[in-house]
């Protein structure tokens, strides 16, 4: 390819008001254009390094077996009403009607269409297990999209899906998919861990995210020092043991005065303890109750596991004007001492297990400015129900092991998942098993953000210069750099060296473009060109060709012929070590 010819609109200047590094540099380096929020262009080396995403994932999809399809982007209403998401799901689905009126979406994820194409296809145990695969593009309304293409509305997804007709293929299916992932994410030269996640209320059992490590990840995960536990933060699970608390302060039932105390924080300071020392009541409304939840005060509330708690679809927090319609006590006064009669309408009350039997804790006394202080958990409020509510933080001990958990930040990259027959089951797809009997499939479903994964790798591949991408991804392999092209000599080097290149299957864009060498350097630099060639008149005299890394600092002297060993070499060893994470 040569760059005068090409569309590759680098950008001098940093694009203003962007906040992560990998959409700063996507969009200064000419690979994607945003044309509404959450929805992007790809330009040529944008979609160059994308399809080079997308190839490792196909020869991985293709080598664990599973076949590629390509599903409707445009899904009518009623396969998402026979699975009850046509209502269930919020605003993130869009939908819209077609000139007849009947009701389609635009495809978040392609479980109900996947599912009506093998209940119309497959039979018989015998044509199981079967995993299909696509590369396609979604819709998600996201609510708040950003970061470029790693939150988009607009993005492509590999999703893959499996159906087995026993549990044990099912889970083989879910390794060899698992194992796949592996592959395809080293193959990108990224630093991932996979971690163990929740699987919601699908009733699936179990569930896995692949996380990029990067300081600018929206995910929280959550390891121990061994490195033998991760998972995300919503899953995880942590023990608190009553020998690491505080000494109470207060160790017998009183009302105090507490004026204008209205947070945890206000009573804390007033009352000179320790916010472990405190428990949180909080009212949800789950589905059509209302619940309490109880946490101590220096907890957050897993959301996430609050509809498996309270078996229900949907729990959100109450909101004040909810709240005003039960009860008269101020918003920030509620305790859980005597709630029942001062809340009309609790249906349940759950404490999160770091309440301990026996502890003493300060809580609203259900009274504007009082707060009890010395109330006994198990004896002054009575614990029926205890459930792990609270999220997991820093130092907190791990189940099992003891040691002290870390967090650290993720991109989640990709996700696996075991589904059961949720889905088989409402859209009543069968095969017929060995006795001749009707059974619903049993599935899995397996996603990849695939423009993500590229932002992912930018994210924690870069420099002052740009995008340090590895070969593998990079939009090109080779930048050939002439100083002067319009000089009869280095053009025939020039371009011997372009074409012998590209017949030896390397990926190389020749800078013909009469500017400075400053700016032809720079822009493959900025674009991660795995590695410059530069053809200067000195290299001409010496019969070398300089030749520099795009994440090393020293240039290096090589002879044409040598050349293409030099660059395979270089190449590999960006696989041994990624320098630039
Ligand atoms: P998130 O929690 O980040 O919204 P999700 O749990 O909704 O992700 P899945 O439904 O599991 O994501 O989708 C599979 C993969 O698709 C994700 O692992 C992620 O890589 C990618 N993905 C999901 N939403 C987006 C998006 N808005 N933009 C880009 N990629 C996305
Ligand atoms: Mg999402």
């Amino acid at each position: 390819m040569k760059r005068s010819k090409y569309l590759l609109p680098t950008q001098k200047n940093d694009p203003a008001g962007i906040e992560i590094a990998s959409h700063r540099l996507m969009l200064k380096a000419g690979m994607i254009r945003q044309l509404a929020s959450g929805i992007y262009d790809m330009l040529p080396i944008g979609l160059k390094s994308l399809r080079k995403v997308e190839n490792i994932i196909r020869e991985e999809m293709n080598k664990a077996g599973a076949l590629e399809v390509s599903l409707p982007y445009v899904q009518p209403a009623e396969l998402w009403q026979e699975t009850g998401r046509w209502e269930g799901n919020g605003k993130e689905l869009l939908r819209f009607q077609d000139r007849h009126q009947r009701d389609f979406c635009l495809g978040p994820t392609h479980e109900e269409v996947i599912t009506e194409l093998v209940r119309g296809t497959v039979r018989s145990y015998k044509e199981l297990p079967i995993t299909l695969y696509q590369i396609q593009l979604k819709f998600r309304d996201e609510i708040r999209p950003r970061f470029g293409l790693m939150r988009g509305r607009e993005f492509i997804m590999k999703d893959a899906y499996s159906f087995s007709a026993t549990e044990e293929s099912c889970n083989d299916c879910y390794q060899a998919m698992k194992l796949a992932y592996q592959n395809i994410f080293s193959r990108c030269g990224l630093q991932f861990q996979s971690v163990e996640a929740d699987s919601g209320n699908i009733g699936g059992s179990a569930s896995e995210e692949f996380m990029v490590l990067a300081a600018t990840g929206e995910d929280a995960v959550v390891t121990n020092e061994s490195g033998d536990y991760a998972a995300n933060i919503e899953k995880a699970q942590s023990e608190e043991f009553i020998a690491q608390l505080p000494k109470e302060k207060y160790t017998s039932l009183a009302k105090v005065h507490t004026p204008g105390a209205k947070t945890i924080e206000d009573v804390s300071r007033q009352l000179a303890i320790d916010s472990k020392e405190t428990v949180k009541t909080l009212i949800y409304k789950a589905d059509e109750d209302f619940v309490v939840v109880v946490v101590p005060g220096d907890r957050q509330v897993n959301e996430l596991v609050l509809p498996k708690v309270f078996q229900a679809q949907k729990v959100r927090p109450a909101t004040e004007q909810e709240v005003k319609k039960l009860t008269d006590v101020p918003f920030g006064s509620l305790g859980v001492i005597d709630i029942d009669k001062q809340v009309k309408g609790i249906s349940q009350i759950v404490f999160d297990t770091l309440v301990h039997p026996g502890r003493y804790y300060c809580m609203g006394a259900n009274e504007k400015d009082y707060h009890w202080v010395g109330a006994k958990a198990g004896t002054d409020f009575i614990m029926q129900n205890q459930a792990h509510l609270h999220l997991v933080a820093e130092g907190d001990k791990h189940v099992g092991s003891n040691e002290s958990l870390t967090l650290v930040r993720g991109i989640e990259v990709g996700h696996i998942f075991k589904l059961g027959t949720k889905y088989s089951q409402d859209m009543k797809a069968m095969f017929l098993d060995e006795q001749g009997k009707q059974q619903p499939f049993i599935m899995g479903c397996y996603g990849i953000g695939v423009g993500r994964t590229l932002a992912a790798a930018i994210e924690q591949g870069h420099d002052e210069h740009g995008i340090v991408l590895p070969p593998q991804l990079a939009p090109f392999e080779v930048a050939v750099v002439p100083v002067k092209y319009k000089d009869p000599a280095q053009k025939k080097v020039a371009d011997d060296l372009y074409e012998s290149l590209q017949a030896q299957g390397f990926d190389v864009i020749l800078d013909d473009r009469d500017v400075g060498m400053g700016m032809k350097c720079k822009d493959a630099d900025l674009i991660g060109v795995a590695a410059t060639l530069i053809v200067g008149p000195k290299s001409i005299e010496e019969g070398v060709i300089e030749a520099k890394l795009r994440w090393q600092t020293d240039k290096q002297k090589v002879t044409p012929n040598d050349v293409s060993n030099w660059l395979r070499n270089g190449f590999e060893q960006y696989h041994a070590e990624p320098s630039s994470a």
